[in-house]
């Protein structure tokens, strides 16, 4: 036998003594089994303040724990709301609100606790309150800004209720007349002459109230989905005045167009275009003062990247206070004057909706006195270099 053989089997020998041992102890008789039953794991520490504050600091809405009324954990949302100094502080004095001291006294009786309070932070705030306790003499409370989601509620409400008036309206006006026209005016001939002309003018204003509203629904249907066709600008506002002539004709109106020679083609969804022109020049049109200009411009947007649209008019002007309600839905400065120039109230929102589905920019700027200037911008297609355009204006009028 080799020496490494001789160490091989000594090896083997050690090896096979020490498995020997060891399976001896683990098969003897008054051993106690290795392998004991679990024990039952210690108790996990109660909730401790560090780990608490690390699980609702992940919280975008304030949240907070409490002991009794005692606060242990507030999140930064949380404290924002109810001040720094909340930690360690009996949350019904800090905070004295009666919705929220009931909710702690349900929380001390185990009871959960979700409702809709207001009167915390800033003002029209609404909140959702939610405590859940946990059995043991602690609570979550959490508080969910509800604030949007209420309003979008309102807007919602406040449209079907806006609508559905200004439908009934000329519906009342028509049943009124066809009443007339069926009883004490049947016989005679130049008042229902009249009477119809005026059932046509009302039958016209619903048709175009429902026109609008159906295009304010499509609009919004398609508020995500970006235009993608490239658009030539150059003639279009044109195709708006002829349509408008009969109208411009009969105000003493004239239409000045003024459109850059190397206007840059536009990506834009080309009846939406034609439908923002319609209702700029439309409206120039009713509140402009007869014998007065149209202005129209399109040129390449200062800034870059788009082209801007501009309709201005010499007109009564809006007064500063009713800018930023403009586009709002049946938001109008002069209710009276609106309807009988057959305005449905939309016309702007519309604009808004078209203009925020382009990615682009509305303006409204008036002078009280002077007139109105509405712009928008639409984003210019690249160049044939890809390139986005740059172009400088040339006026042409
Ligand atoms: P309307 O159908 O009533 O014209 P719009 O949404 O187009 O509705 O406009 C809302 C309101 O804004 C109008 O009722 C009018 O009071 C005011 N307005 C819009 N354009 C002009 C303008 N060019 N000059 C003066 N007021 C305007």
């Amino acid at each position: 036998m080799s020496q490494t053989e001789i160490l091989e089997v000594a090896v083997l020998l050690v090896a096979a003594l020490i498995f020997g041992i060891v399976i001896g102890r683990l098969t003897k008789p008054d051993d106690p089994p290795v392998f004991k039953p679990a024990e039952p794991a210690p108790p996990l520490p109660a909730a401790e303040p560090p780990a608490t504050r690390i699980s609702i600091e992940a919280m975008v809405d304030p949240a907070l724990i409490v002991a009794g009324e005692t606060v242990l954990a507030a999140n930064q949302a949380a404290r924002q709301l109810l001040g720094e100094r909340v930690i360690g502080r009996d949350l019904g004095m800090t905070v004295r609100h009666p919705a929220l001291l009931d909710a702690l006294a349900a929380a001390r009786e185990g009871l959960g606790v979700d409702r809709e309070i207001s009167g915390i932070g800033p003002a029209n705030t609404a909140w959702r309150l939610r405590v859940e306790p946990d059995g043991e003499g602690r609570a979550l409370i959490l508080f969910d800004d509800v604030t949007q989601a209420r309003a979008t509620e309102r807007m919602r409400v406040d449209f079907v209720a806006n609508a559905s008036h200004e439908l009934r309206t000329p519906l009342a006006t028509l049943a009124g007349f066809i009443e007339t026209l069926q009883g004490p005016a049947a016989e005679d001939e130049p008042a229902r002459q009249r009477f119809l002309g005026i059932m046509a003018t009302e039958a016209d204003r619903m048709s175009r109230l429902i026109d609008d509203l159906l295009s304010l629904s499509r609009i919004e249907l398609d508020k995500y989905v970006r235009p993608s066709e490239r658009l030539t600008l150059a003639g279009m506002i044109a195709e708006v005045g002829a349509a408008l002539q009969v109208r411009l004709d009969a105000d003493q109106r004239t239409l000045v167009i003024e459109e850059a020679a190397d206007l840059p083609d536009v990506i834009a969804d080309r009846d939406q275009v034609l439908q923002l022109l319609h209702n700029l020049m439309s409206n120039a049109l009713k509140y402009g003062h007869t014998g007065t200009p149209i202005t129209v411009s399109a040129r390449p947007d200062p800034d870059g990247g788009c082209v801007r649209i501009s309709v201005a008019d010499v007109g009564d002007g809006i007064a500063p206070e009713h800018l930023p309600r403009l586009t709002e839905r049946f938001y109008r400065v002069d209710s009276q004057r609106s309807r009988t120039m057959g305005g449905t109230g939309l016309g702007l929102a519309i604009v808004k909706h078209i203009v925020e589905r382009h990615r682009g920019r509305l303006e409204i700027e008036s002078k009280l006195g002077e007139g109105t200037k509405v712009s928008f911008t639409l984003p210019a297609a690249p160049g044939a270099d890809g390139a986005p355009r740059h172009g400088t204006a040339t006026e042409a009028s």
